[in-house]
C-alpha cells in the first residue's frame, strides 16, 4: 500500500513518444520529423559558432558571478531583446511603454503572460488556432484560463490558410478574449498571414476589444531576416494595439536546453508600467523566484554587441536557408 495508489498512469506527450519511435526504428533511412530542433548536414545537433565564441569569453571572466539575477531577470537582456521584436527606433521604447520579462524559454513566457492575463486582468477565454503547437491549450488551461476556443487557420481542401473562416471566428469571440497569434513560422502548417491578411486580423482585433498574445518562436527562421520575422508584431504595435508576445532563443540561438525567453509588453502608456511590473514580480516570485543567468547572459552579450550581432545573423542566415532547402528537397522526393 502507498499513498501514491491512487494516481493514474498520465498519457505520453505525443511529440516526445514520436520522437522515441524515430530513435528505435532501424530503418536505414528514415526522416526525424517531430521535435522541431535543427539538424545539420550530418543530421547532428549544431551548436551555433557564435555561441561557442561567446561562452568561452564567459568561461575566461572573472567577473561574472553565480549570485541571483533579479527577479524579472538580466535587464541588458530583456531591453535587447524588446529591441530586436520590435525594432531599436520603435517609439513604444522611446516612450516608456514597452517592457521585457525574462522567461523560461517560450513556453514560460507563454505561461507567465497567460497567468497575468488571468489573476489580474481576470480574462479567461483563449483562442488558439486549429491546428496549433499542442503545448498552448494546456499552458493556458493551467493558468486558470476556462474557455479554450479554436479559430480555423489551415484549410484542407485548398491546402490553404483560411482567411475568411479565421475572421470570422475572431468576430464571433468575446470582447477580452485573448487570442494567440503565431508571430511567424506558423506550427506546425509553416503558413503565415499576408501583410494584408495580417491588417485584417488587426481590424477585427481592433473591432471587438480582442486581446493579441503572440508566440514568436521562430524570429530569422521564417525569411532568414529578423526584421521581416517581426513584421505582423510591429505592425499591431504601430496601429496602437496593446498585446504582449512571448519570444524564445531555442531555435533562433540554438539554445534550446538553456531556456532563454523573453516576455515582451507593449502598453498604451508609461502610467502602468510599474504597477504591471510589480505584480509580474510576484507571479514569478511564487513560480519560481528568478531565472537562470547563463543562457541569458550569452544572447546578451551578442545582441549588444553589433559586430556580434552581425555574426549571429550570418548563422540565422544559414540556418534558415538550409531549412527551406531540405523542405524543398523533401516534397521533391515526396513528389517523384
Ligand atoms: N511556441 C511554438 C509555436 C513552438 O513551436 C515552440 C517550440 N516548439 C514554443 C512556443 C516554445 O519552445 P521553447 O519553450 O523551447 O522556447
Amino acid at each position: 500500500m502507498s499513498r501514491y495508489d491512487v494516481v493514474e498512469q498520465g498519457p505520453p506527450i505525443e511529440v516526445f513518444q514520436m520522437n522515441n519511435l524515430f530513435l528505435n526504428d532501424s530503418h536505414q533511412n528514415k526522416v526525424n520529423l517531430t521535435i522541431g530542433a535543427y539538424r545539420d548536414e550530418n543530421a547532428k545537433p549544431w551548436v551555433l559558432p557564435i555561441v561557442r565564441k561567446v561562452e568561452k569569453q564567459m568561461a575566461e571572466d572573472s567577473t561574472l558571478l553565480h549570485e541571483y539575477l533579479p527577479v524579472l531577470g538580466l535587464e541588458a537582456f530583456t531591453n535587447a531583446s524588446v529591441a530586436m521584436l520590435l525594432g531599436q527606433d520603435n517609439p513604444a521604447i522611446a516612450e516608456g511603454r514597452a517592457f521585457g520579462v525574462q522567461t523560461l524559454s517560450g513556453t514560460g513566457g507563454l505561461r507567465i503572460g497567460a497567468e497575468f492575463l488571468n489573476k489580474q486582468l481576470h480574462y479567461t477565454t483563449f483562442y488558439y488556432s486549429n491546428p496549433t503547437w499542442e503545448n498552448h491549450h494546456l499552458i493556458f488551461m493551467n493558468s486558470g484560463f476556462t474557455t479554450p476556443r479554436q479559430y480555423r487557420y489551415w484549410d484542407a481542401k485548398s491546402r490553404s490558410l483560411d482567411i475568411e473562416g479565421f475572421l470570422e471566428d475572431l468576430r464571433n469571440a468575446p470582447e477580452n478574449a485573448v487570442i494567440i497569434l503565431h508571430a511567424c513560422a506558423h506550427n506546425p502548417t509553416g503558413i503565415d498571414p499576408t501583410r494584408e491578411q495580417w491588417e485584417r486580423i488587426a481590424d477585427v482585433v481592433q473591432e471587438r476589444k480582442l486581446f493579441p498574445f503572440f508566440d514568436s518562436a521562430y524570429q530569422g527562421f521564417a525569411s532568414g531576416d529578423l526584421d521581416r520575422d517581426a513584421w505582423a508584431v510591429r505592425r499591431f504595435v504601430e496601429r496602437g494595439i496593446e498585446l504582449v508576445c512571448a519570444q524564445s532563443y531555442a531555435k533562433n540561438f540554438g539554445l534550446y536546453n538553456e531556456r532563454v525567453g523573453n516576455l515582451t509588453f507593449v502598453l498604451a502608456s508609461s502610467k502602468q508600467v510599474a504597477p504591471v511590473k510589480s505584480q509580474l514580480t510576484w507571479i514569478v516570485r511564487g513560480m519560481y523566484s528568478n531565472p537562470p543567468a547563463h543562457g541569458a547572459r550569452v544572447v546578451a552579450t551578442v545582441l549588444n554587441n553589433p559586430a556580434l550581432f552581425d555574426e549571429w545573423r550570418s548563422n540565422i542566415q544559414m540556418m534558415s536557408t538550409r531549412v527551406i532547402q531540405m523542405r524543398e528537397a523533401l516534397r521533391a522526393e515526396l513528389i517523384k
